[in-house]
């Protein structure tokens, strides 16, 4: 199969390798479509946060595709069924995932992670429980971005947004696309969004929200705004800084985006307006209904793609968003 590796530092290259075998309780996939991420536009310099690459790693982790050939012990899927991936697998056996948080396993295995390889490849292995079958309603495209719009429902989850919630998300790039959509799922009263990218904020519009904020022009704490849950998507100190200003008493702050390792919050606040902080990483059983809410059609997915790429062409899927502010979610194509 072929697959585009990532040897070091922005040098990628593509590569025949013998195709993987599946495990009693594996399914290989001939990959369709994958998302790219931008945690695999940092692994392009070669780091994301504590996670060097060392040695030579396929990226890619928004995957799906066709069950190809199913292992011995595989009850659920049968070759032929569309599936969208869920790229990471945890042990089943440690402390987190036996509490029922399975994507804070000691043990995960997660695509294109250090040493696990991605899905920039023509063939992936995983777990038949992380296969999901899809509906033939959604494109092969949408299935991929089942794994960003987890992120979002997720997101939304750790925040508490639901039915009346006043929400506002900081940053419009396909993290924040989803997160908008997904709180209007759950009933939001008003979503407001926040970026500098006149494109991304039109997007955001048309695709429901409340209000879209150039904070280029104005930081939002002076605009008035008022909400109980922020769901930070840009990962930018400043915004983060200026977008919990604008967060009522008792509300929650959820910080999804990857910003450095430290940054400066403004902690008074925070104390005098008892504010919930928390992190999120990655989501834990959100494919059912990201499935279900991309499938009726309450979460546009396919809107958020703006180019094709081939496994050749991965660089330039990697890179385009530097150059093109149109660019929201190129989508690379292993078959293509
Ligand atoms: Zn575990």
């Amino acid at each position: 199969m072929r697959v585009s590796v990532l040897r070091g530092a922005g040098d990628l290259v593509v590569e025949d390798r013998p195709a993987p075998e599946p495990g009693p309780h594996d399914v290989l996939v001939k990959v369709a479509s994958v998302g790219v991420c931008g945690s695999d536009v940092h692994y392009e310099h070669g780091r994301i946060g504590s996670h060097v690459v060392d040695a030579p790693l396929v990226l890619g982790h928004e995957a799906s595709g066709v069950v190809v050939e199913v292992g011995a012990a595989v009850t659920r899927l049968t070759v032929g069924q569309r599936v969208s991936v869920e790229p990471g697998v945890p042990d089943f056996s440690c402390g987190q995932c036996l509490a029922g948080r399975y994507n804070l396993c000691e043990g995960m295995r997660f695509y294109a992670t250090p040493p696990i390889d991605g899905a920039f490849a023509e063939l992936v292995i995983t777990h038949e429980l992380f296969a999901h079958p899809v509906p033939d309603s959604l494109s092969d495209d949408a299935a991929a971005l089942l794994e960003p719009l987890s992120v979002g429902l997720w997101a939304c989850q750790k925040g508490g947004v639901g039915p009346g919630s006043r929400v506002l998300v900081t940053g419009a790039g396909p993290v924040g696309l989803v997160a908008v959509q997904c709180a209007l799922a759950r009933g939001a009263a008003s979503v407001t969004v926040t970026d500098v990218n006149p494109h991304r904020l039109e997007l955001a519009r048309d695709l429901g929200a409340t209000e879209a904020v150039d904070v280029g022009s104005m930081p939002v704490s002076e605009s008035g705004l008022e909400v109980d849950v922020l769901m930070e998507c840009s990962g930018n100190q400043r915004a983060t800084a200026d977008a919990i200003r604008a967060v009522a008493p008792a509300g929650t702050v959820v910080l999804v985006g990857m910003g450095g390792d430290e940054m400066a919050l403004p902690v008074s606040r925070i104390q005098e307006r008892e504010l919930t902080l928390t992190g999120t990483f990655r989501y834990a059983h959100t494919w059912p209904a990201a499935i279900a809410l991309a499938a009726s059609g309450r979460v546009e997915l396919d809107r958020l793609v703006t180019g094709h790429y081939g496994l050749d062409q991965v660089e330039e899927a990697l890179t385009v968003a530097r150059a093109d502010p149109h660019a929201v979610k190129p989508m690379v194509r292993p078959g293509a």
